[in-house]
């Protein structure tokens, strides 16, 4: 099955079940600022489950974007590295509103994938919430574990703590027990030799959890405790990549048709073989998985910036230029001419790549464009004071002066001196950092009185008296 295919049987298997289908909301929910991204399907309905909204459907499903590198869930270090994390990716997930609990959410999930994905039932693990004895004191989820009793064996039921067992979006929010399954795909022998039960949330690449399914009965208030939903709901979410992988017999999502195309045009672009090496296979998956989170963003209308979510693009797409830089010899711009590829595998599922595919495209050959120009300086100034320093820590204001002069994002100098087997004086970092906030401060209230005059081609243009504070580049 390809994965238009696998896409369209989960929705129809749910519109067969009732459910409305909607389309993906866009990565970045303006109207939600305690999000930077969407990063679960639940995020655009989350007003219907805290009960301020009525839902118009009370069972939905759909396949939401989620970008997951920011907040409490970010995944950006384990992207690349493993074979299963991307940033952005696809869930897949079906919700009821105030309507089905966990006998249907449980029984529909198991149809779904033994039946009509065909996974076999010797594959498949689940785990239940076993309780917990902190603050919320909250007791084991029997009901889901009945429930389950009536189709699997107990061995294939695990217990799970709080941590992998328990959803919370955030800080604060709808929240509630799960139950998640996850899908063995190792080889036959290697099953039978070796039980999976003990792999599953052990960050085993091939004992992967596939889908949560999220029993929405609490709401966390901003001073930490718990107070039930005044109605329950139906939260799941399953990973679209993870379920290509499984279903397409592949071990890694990157070998799925959702990547593979990519990859081979990293290859013809770079000059550089996938599967060869494991340092440039880690560039090539994080290029190949960088490219959709930027471009996604950008169709979204998230274009890079300086602060807050456009610095977060911004710091995904050098990433993902330094990676080319140093590990595949690609020393001009590379990644603009991803897009296409990308367009013609996402374009029907996601219409707006079609639609915004030029300026897409002359966001990111900008942004590469500016980020080169420096990048090589910028390396090479590292590289010189790592040979003059003593000890294994960069100093803070050595990896200021990167950031403020090359473009260098914090995150991505602390990785280059990862790969170097240094670390960086962070706190140092950030005294050079609030020292230069407070020069330019200083700097835009001297000038408070001064008209600043930028001259643009025939024109001159007035940019207010604030100029200074508005370029300090904030993190
Ligand atoms: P994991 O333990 O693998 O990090 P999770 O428990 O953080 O996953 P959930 O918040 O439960 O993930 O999200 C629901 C589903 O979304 C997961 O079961 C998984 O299939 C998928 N998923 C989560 N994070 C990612 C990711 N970074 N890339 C691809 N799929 C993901
Ligand atoms: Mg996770
Ligand atoms: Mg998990
Ligand atoms: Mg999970």
């Amino acid at each position: 099955m390809n994965s238009r295919e696998i896409r369209s049987k989960f929705l129809t298997f749910f519109k067969e079940k009732e459910h409305k289908i909607v389309p993906s909301a866009p990565l970045v929910m303006k109207d939600d600022p305690t999000l930077l991204f969407v990063n679960a399907g639940m995020n655009p309905f989350k007003e219907f489950f805290l009960g301020i909204a009525r839902a118009e459907h009370p069972r939905v499903a759909d396949t939401q974007k989620c970008l997951r590198v920011s907040g409490k869930h970010n995944d950006l270090e384990e992207v690349g590295r493993d074979t299963y994390h991307h940033t952005l990716f696809e869930m897949l997930g079906n919700w009821s509103f105030g309507d089905y609990f966990k006998a249907e959410t449980i029984a529909w999930a198991w149809e779904f994938l033994t039946e009509v994905c065909g996974i076999s039932k010797d594959q498949l693990y689940v785990t239940v919430f076993e309780g917990s004895e902190d603050e919320d004191k909250l007791e084991m989820d029997q009901e889901a574990y009945d429930h389950w009793k009536k189709i699997l064996p107990e061995s294939r039921i695990l217990m799970g703590s709080k941590k992998d067992n328990f959803w919370e979006m955030g800080d604060q929010g709808p929240c509630g027990p799960c139950s998640e399954i996850h899908v063995d795909i190792r080889p036959e022998a290697e099953r039978k030799a070796n039980p999976g039960a003990e792999l599953v949330n052990r960050d085993h690449p091939q004992v992967v959890e596939i889908w949560n399914l999220v029993f929405m009965q609490y709401n966390r208030k901003a001073d930490g405790s718990l107070e039930p939903l005044p109605e329950k709901h139906i939260d799941t979410g399953m990973g679209f990549e993870r379920l290509c992988m499984v279903l397409q017999g592949v071990s890694s999502s990157y070998d799925s048709d959702l990547f593979v195309p990519i990859i081979r045009e990293i290859e013809t672009i770079s000059g550089v073989s996938y599967g060869k090496a494991e340092d440039t296979d880690i560039a090539i998956r994080v290029i190949a998985d960088h490219i959709r989170a930027v471009s996604f963003a950008i169709a979204d209308g998230q274009l890079p910036g300086n602060t807050g979510a456009g610095y977060v693009i911004r710091r995904i797409l050098r990433r993902a230029i330094r990676y080319g830089f140093s590990f595949l010899g690609m020393h001009s711009p590379f990644m603009f001419k991803l897009v296409d590829v990308l367009t013609r595998i996402m374009g029907e599922a996601f219409p707006e790549l079609k639609a915004q595919r030029q300026l897409i495209v002359n966001v990111i050959r900008e942004e590469e464009n500016s980020f080169l120009k420096t990048l090589e300086q910028g390396l090479s100034l590292l590289d010189q004071t790592l040979k003059g320093t003593q000890g294994k820590t960069l100093d803070g204001e050595k990896a200021f002066e990167l950031y403020d002069t090359f473009g260098f994002p914090i995150d991505l100098t602390s990785l280059i001196l990862r790969e170097r087997g240094y670390s960086l004086d962070q706190a140092g970092f950030e005294k050079s950092m609030q020292a230069q906030k407070d020069r330019s401060k200083a700097a835009s209230e001297i000038n408070r009185d001064d008209w600043v005059q930028v001259h643009q081609g025939e024109g001159s243009q007035f940019l207010g008296y604030d100029t200074l504070e508005a370029e300090a580049r904030l993190i």
